[in-house]
């Protein structure tokens, strides 16, 4: 299985501003940030896509999501209100083919996005 950007940041291998991890998890500040608040939450299991998730993966994924909420109450967003994203290949814009959720928050969100 070929390694991406995100499993060498999982494995410590490169550098990353990390925000919260656990022996599953590691969530970390997006290079590229969208909103004041923009972290990425991910398995330290490469999981390629959500595609990619099998059933015996349904508490990990439980898990990202109760992380993602974590997060968002550490970084002061979760009352005033947040959006988590898993892009799903190409058309959706996945580049990093490790899955993750987007935490974005801090400033108004627009509903549809583009
Ligand atoms: P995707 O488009 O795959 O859903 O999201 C990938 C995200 O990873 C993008 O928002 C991009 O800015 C971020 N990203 C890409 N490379 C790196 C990196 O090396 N470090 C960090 N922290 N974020 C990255």
């Amino acid at each position: 299985m070929s390694e991406t950007i995100f499993g060498k940041i999982a494995a410590g291998e490169i550098p990353a501003d990390i925000v919260y991890q656990d022996d599953e998890i590691v969530a970390f500040r997006d290079l590229s940030p969208q909103a004041p608040t923009h972290v990425l939450v991910i398995p330290r299991k490469p999981i390629r896509t959500l595609n990619d998730a099998a059933p015996e993966d349904a508490e990990l994924l439980g898990k990202l999501f109760l992380a993602a909420a974590k997060v968002a109450a550490h970084e002061g967003i979760a009352e005033a209100g947040y959006r988590v994203v898993v892009n799903c290949n190409a058309a959706a814009g996945q580049t990093v083919f490790h899955l993750h959720l987007h935490v974005l928050g801090g400033r108004p969100l627009q509903w549809p996005p583009g």
